[in-house]
């Protein structure tokens, strides 16, 4: 970090240089993320199965493979995404011409997870690489062989005048945070994104935050019980089928009538054994916990009595494996720390309701989530959910697709974050958008200019 003057006025020269902004140069980093991802995907995986115990398969599909589809996404779109979009003008401003054109930040910050290390690292630099940034990468420390892993071999790759991979702790990113930057892209907890939101203000640096939250999923009765088999795969598939629940948009929590919970708990226990065996423990398909503090913290979360006595499935642990069994809770109290924080683990809390219309309220009295789940037939109920409460997204019948979907924008709302990418979104977030309006000198309106008289412009 002693440096740290040095690169960033390094990257400020760069960027005024004017050597990031060319459509070439976006266009050979795109390149250069695309060949970066194939020439590694077996040291990726090795790398993601080292910090967090990640198959192959869940790793392509998580990571390596976002991240290709991403560039190639932003390599077919980039011209057209900077281009000037032409503005409409009232005609009382005739001869004139206006237009909108997108231009990069400057030197930016992104600040990346552990949980996946890869992705959530390299897609936001797809995004600032695409808007012609200059760039300091901060991987996540608890990810360490990812980290050192990106900071050797994105400088191959990627131009290492305008790119810089810098690895480290608190103390690197409160250092990072004390520098003045022209935007910053934060990936992480509510918690520090406060930290980062305040560091920023001191410079009036627009911020972006993906954060998370308690992203609900409720499971309504109308649902065709021949598709409960495909729902209960949909539900495992979303609180334990991507690094084992530390998931931002993992399930949080279950919401569904008392009179099918057991029903329903019977068929979640069956699907994971299904997907992970009699004991997942030994599964290569279900990832570790990622360190002992998270370990800790989940434990603690299970080991309150109340909620120990709520375990309807699972609740085993074995702290050298960093292993939590996928655990299923049928209504543990509503104030317990395991209803009223973030789970980021495999526990699932299933709270029961008389009626599923009541989980309208349920989810809206509480802090807004980055996603929300629904399984129902009942358009009614559906236009209630999509009315009366507020998400980053909500997803009818099915699980974390909404995060594949270039079309769809991906952030939180309230405390879930704000801001948002993918596809287009991703260049925009990174991007101002500056007005241009030129004008001829005739005809000239004089009522524009003072003594003002009675006469009134009407634009
Ligand atoms: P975290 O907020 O604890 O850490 C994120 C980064 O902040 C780390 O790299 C860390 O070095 C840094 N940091 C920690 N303390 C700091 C401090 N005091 N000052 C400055 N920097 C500090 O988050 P995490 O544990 O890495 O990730 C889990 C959280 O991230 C969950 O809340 C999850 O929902 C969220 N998340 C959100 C998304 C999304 O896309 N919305 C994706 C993944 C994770």
């Amino acid at each position: 970090m002693e440096g740290l003057e040095g690169t960033l006025a390094e990257l400020r020269d760069t960027f005024r240089s004017g050597r990031t902004r060319s459509v070439a140069w976006r266009k050979s980093q795109l390149r250069g993320m695309i060949e970066f991802v194939q020439d590694n995907e077996e040291r990726i995986f090795q790398a993601l199965d080292q910090d967090v115990g990640k198959h192959p398969v869940e790793a392509y599909r998580d990571e390596v493979g976002v991240v290709a589809k991403s560039a190639k996404l932003s390599l077919s779109c980039v011209e057209k995404w900077m281009a000037p979009r032409k503005g409409d003008l009232p005609l009382v401003f005739f001869p004139a011409s206006a237009q909108v054109m997108p231009e990069p930040f400057g030197v930016v910050l992104i600040m990346g997870s552990w949980n996946f290390p890869i992705s959530l690292t390299l897609d936001p630099l797809i995004a600032a690489i695409s808007a012609g940034n200059a760039v300091v990468l901060k991987p996540s420390e608890l990810s360490p062989t990812c980290s050192s892993f990106l900071a050797e071999n994105i400088p191959k790759y990627l131009d290492p005048k305008s790119i810089k991979v810098i690895e480290g702790g608190i103390d690197v990113c409160e250092q990072l945070l004390q520098q003045k930057w022209d935007k910053i892209f934060f990936t992480g907890s509510q918690r520090v994104g406060r930290i980062v939101m305040t560091a920023a203000a001191q410079h009036l640096t627009p911020v972006t935050l993906e954060l998370g939250g308690k992203s609900p999923a409720i499971m309504d009765s109308s649902s065709n019980p021949t598709n409960m088999k495909v729902i209960a795969k949909r539900i495992v598939g979303a609180k334990w089928g991507s690094c084992s629940g530390q998931a931002c948009i993992a399930i949080d929590y279950l919401l569904v009538e008392e009179r099918f919970a057991s029903d329903l708990i019977d068929l979640l226990a069956k699907t994971i054994k299904q997907f992970y065996g009699e004991n997942p423990r030994e599964s290569k398909s279900y990832c570790k916990i990622v360190n002992k503090n998270n370990f800790k913290r989940l434990l603690d979360l299970l080991k309150d009595p109340l909620v120990e006595a709520s375990v309807a499935y699972g609740g085993s642990v074995d702290e050298e494996k960093m292993y939590i069994e996928p655990t299923i809770l049928l209504n543990p109290p509503l104030d317990s720390q395991i209803m009223t924080e973030e789970i980021f683990g495999p526990l699932l809390p299933i709270i029961t309701l008389d009626d599923i219309y009541e989980s309208i309220d349920f989810i809206s009295s509480r802090p807004k989530p980055l996603a929300i789940y629904a399984f129902t037939r009942d358009e009614k109920f559906k236009k209630q959910i999509l009315s009366r409460t507020s998400s980053g997204s909500v997803t009818f019948n099915d699980t974390l697709l909404q995060f594949l979907c270039d079309s769809l924008p991906f952030g939180g709302v309230g405390q879930s974050g704000f801001g948002r990418y993918h596809g287009k979104y991703s260049f925009d977030t990174f991007s101002h958008e500056k007005a241009i309006l030129q004008r001829g000198f005739f005809p000239e309106l004089e009522p524009r200019y003072p003594p003002w008289n009675s006469f009134k412009l009407h634009f």
